[in-house]
């Protein structure tokens, strides 16, 4: 039996404590529910306009209350109490959003230092989540104990690890790459990430109709979640059915089940980027974007929906458009120009006329999958291509916007929508009591303009706030 002085020190935890705490601000809160606080806020941002990424709707001048990193409160300005001692930071008017998913990156393909300073870099753009899609287990394990000291500016991270691939590893890194080709091989590889800690299993290429089953089944013995590429000879419906929970890229493979076998666009753009046969790229992706924007494949698209597909498009690591691409090469360690470099060769002797057609292409591709209904999620795979850490997740959610989501829409991917995909990760994706403090001010409104991304003026996570000049500091690591 506990001793009574425990059960007084709960009975003043649990109940009084609390109780005390919601007395004093219904006495101040005549027009607002009493918040069901169960922790003194130690932080409190006041003067933020709250924006909740599910409904659409702002409370205006509004005060979040911040304990052991979880939000405790949120009530307006004028109603928090006059006499504390918590941390009182001031919102400056701006509008306050959840922290920013980047839901597809590949942060540690190099050491760790460049890991860290990416890092750094996109949480100083409000990312405080990025979902790693691909790395070692070494480095994952390396930068998840370096992050978890409070010192490290960095979003949280979940990752695959090494992907699976199923017919051969083209870059022969057997750290950063799986191959299985029998149920064996599939339960073994599965079953070693596992117990190293993976937060999901990636598939990269080659599982079909009879090797996608089977890894799902290894899969789902461990409660570990598959994603990844859109695998062969199955329609997009048919691998969100058999359990895909996100599927990456909006480029051909997504749309082979709109498409006559064998259309070869995937080796002219080999050709083209590597053999320099002649070809525009930007003229084949207008071409190939013609070609599937049928009833047909809206249709395919819908069933997909229906089956629950999400989708990643990463619109930065294939559709940047040359004037883009070259803005972000600036910002773009010196290692990482070469990638760009090859990108931005596909541009060279291409009239701006069939330049701009990749930019007309992108917006007929995103408008056919939106209109399908499925759910786009924001993520860049930076760091490939033009791909830069954080710059690229503005531009990925300003060209969701061109595409035509709505500005309500472009919010949810990189908030709300990943917490709900995620779905251990409830606890994040909207800013409301009980929910993880993870919060980013900007200047302008984002229901008005997809513009507002581009330089937050705050973070708050993992219990520490960064202001514009934090924040700036480490931007100044580009
Ligand atoms: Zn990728």
């Amino acid at each position: 039996m506990r001793p009574l002085n425990h059960r007084a020190s709960t009975l003043r935890r649990r109940v009084w404590r609390p109780l005390a705490w919601s007395l004093l601000l219904g006495a101040c809160t005549r027009h607002t529910p009493i918040p069901q606080s169960r922790s003194t806020p130690e932080v409190w941002i006041r003067h933020v306009h709250v924006v909740d990424p599910v409904d659409g709707t702002i409370r205006h001048d509004q005060a979040v209350g911040i304990a052991d990193g979880v939000i405790r409160a949120i009530i307006p300005s004028g109603n928090m109490p006059f006499a504390t001692s918590a941390r009182v930071i001031d919102g400056g008017g701006h509008f306050a959003i959840p922290g920013l998913w980047d839901a597809h990156v590949h942060l540690l393909q190099g050491d760790d230092a460049s890991a860290e300073r990416d890092a750094g870099v996109m949480l100083s753009f409000g990312i405080t989540h990025v979902r790693d899609m691909g790395s070692s287990l070494d480095a994952r394990t390396r930068f998840l104990e370096r992050i978890a000291s409070p010192g490290v500016a960095a979003p949280r991270m979940i990752g695959a690890g090494p992907t699976l691939w199923a017919f051969s590893l083209p870059y022969g890194d057997t750290q950063q790459q799986v191959l299985v080709t029998d149920t064996a091989e599939t339960e073994a590889a599965v079953s070693r990430l596992a117990e190293a800690g993976v937060d999901f299993i990636k598939v990269y290429a080659g599982f079909d109709s009879t090797r996608l089953p089977r890894l799902m089944r290894a899969a789902a013995q461990h409660q570990l979640p598959v994603v990844g590429h859109a695998q062969p000879g199955m329609s997009l419906a048919t691998q969100a059915t058999l359990g895909l929970r996100t599927i990456e890229h909006l480029d051909f493979d997504t749309f082979q089940e709109c498409m006559t076998p064998g259309n070869g666009y995937f080796d002219r753009v080999i050709a083209a980027r590597f053999r320099n046969s002649g070809e525009a790229i930007p003229a084949i992706y207008a071409e190939f974007a013609n070609r599937v924007d049928t009833p047909d494949c809206q249709t395919r698209l819908r069933s997909a929906a229906l089956a629950g597909l999400v989708l990643t498009p990463t619109l930065t690591a294939t559709f940047m458009s040359r004037a883009d691409g070259q803005r972000l090469r600036n910002r773009l360690p010196e290692a990482q120009r070469d990638g760009c470099d090859l990108y931005l060769r596909q541009f060279d002797g291409v009239s701006d006329e069939v330049g701009a057609s990749m930019v007309q292409a992108r917006r007929r591709l995103v408008r056919l999958v939106a209109e399908a209904g499925i759910p786009l999620l924001a993520g860049t795979d930076a760091t490939t291509f033009c791909a830069a850490p954080g710059a690229s997740l503005v531009l990925e959610l300003q060209m969701l916007a061109d595409g035509g989501l709505s500005p309500l829409a472009v919010l949810q991917a990189a908030t709300s929508l990943p917490a709900r995909v995620f779905t251990s990760l409830d606890r994040f994706g909207v800013l409301a009591v009980g929910k993880q403090a993870d919060l980013v001010l900007l200047s302008e409104n984002p229901l008005t303009s997809a513009l507002a991304y581009a330089s937050p003026v705050g973070v708050y996570t993992r219990g520490r706030w960064y202001d514009a000049g934090a924040l700036s500091a480490l931007r100044q690591r580009e």
